[in-house]
């Protein structure tokens, strides 16, 4: 499904694979124009030129959210100029007991999940508001129904997925006012390679075992979400999305 788009300048991180790919899609055929961020730069080329092929614009913009953006967001501003709409998709998710005490996982989490997040948020949050002040801007993250669940062997991709969803409650606060929408969308499964890092082979077959028992959603059913959220009414802003496989519970 595509929406009204036209005159929107998006970046997507994470756009690499699984739903931030989707979401770009759905975004540049809406009428978006598109910057790609994530670090594997074949997979954004490749993107960018599907995009391209089918008459949206976008841009592949190598890079990894937990450095040093400056880079990026000037190859943004020079390709495309001011962003209104950013979603912040990037994440991993790797499990382990606690108790094992994973800390270089936890870091990982902990970096890309929500310093990360906060770090593309604040270098463009000066266009945001910007965007705002003269019609309506996006702020898109992407955090999960884990936010609100226990699940053993995930404590530390919870938590940051916990901050994620209360950061955004809190941000909307500030930045709502200022005419930038924020959304927080929680999905449930999706499929997708976040699972792949994994390395422990008894937690990925658990994880496995539930996605057989429960179709995961297709990625680009986010990407629908997206699409629909940031093309509502200027007025309207759907504040947080839960989104789940409809025999999930
Ligand atoms: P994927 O693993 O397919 O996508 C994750 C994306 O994040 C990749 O494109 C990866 O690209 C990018 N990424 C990871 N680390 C960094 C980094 N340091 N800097 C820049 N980009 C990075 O998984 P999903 O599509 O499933 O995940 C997308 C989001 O959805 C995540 O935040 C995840 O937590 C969330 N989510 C997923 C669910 C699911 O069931 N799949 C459920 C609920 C939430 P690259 O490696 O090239 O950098």
């Amino acid at each position: 499904m595509t929406y009204d788009l036209n005159n929107r300048t998006a970046v997507v991180t994470g756009a690499a694979s699984g739903i931030g790919a989707e979401i770009a899609l759905v975004l540049a055929r809406s009428g978006a124009k598109v910057a790609l961020l994530a670090r594997r730069a074949d997979r954004l080329t490749d993107l960018a030129d599907k995009i391209a092929a089918e008459g949206g614009r976008a841009l592949a913009v190598a890079a990894d959210v937990t450095g040093d953006l400056t880079e990026a967001v000037e190859a943004v501003h020079t390709a495309f100029g001011r962003v209104d709409l950013v979603v912040n998709n990037a994440g991993v998710m790797l499990g382990n007991p606690l108790s094992e005490g994973r800390d270089d996982e936890w870091h990982r989490m902990i970096d890309t999940n929500l310093k990360g997040l906060l770090n593309v948020t604040k270098a463009f949050t000066a266009d945001l508001v910007e965007a705002g002040a003269v019609g309506t801007a996006d702020l898109v993250n992407i955090s999960s129904i884990a936010a609100h669940l226990t699940f053993p062997n995930y404590a530390v991709y919870t938590a940051t997925k916990a901050a994620v969803t209360h950061l955004s409650a809190n941000l909307r606060t500030e930045l709502g006012p200022k005419g930038v929408r924020v959304t927080n969308i929680e999905p449930g499964l999706v499929h997708s390679e976040l699972a792949g890092h994994i390395d422990n082979p008894d937690v990925a077959a658990h994880l496995a075992q539930w996605r057989e028992e429960v179709p995961p959603l297709d990625p680009s059913d986010l990407g629908d979400v997206v699409g629909f959220a940031t093309s509502r009414p200027r007025n309207v802003n759907l504040r947080q999305l839960v989104v789940l496989p409809t025999v999930q519970v």
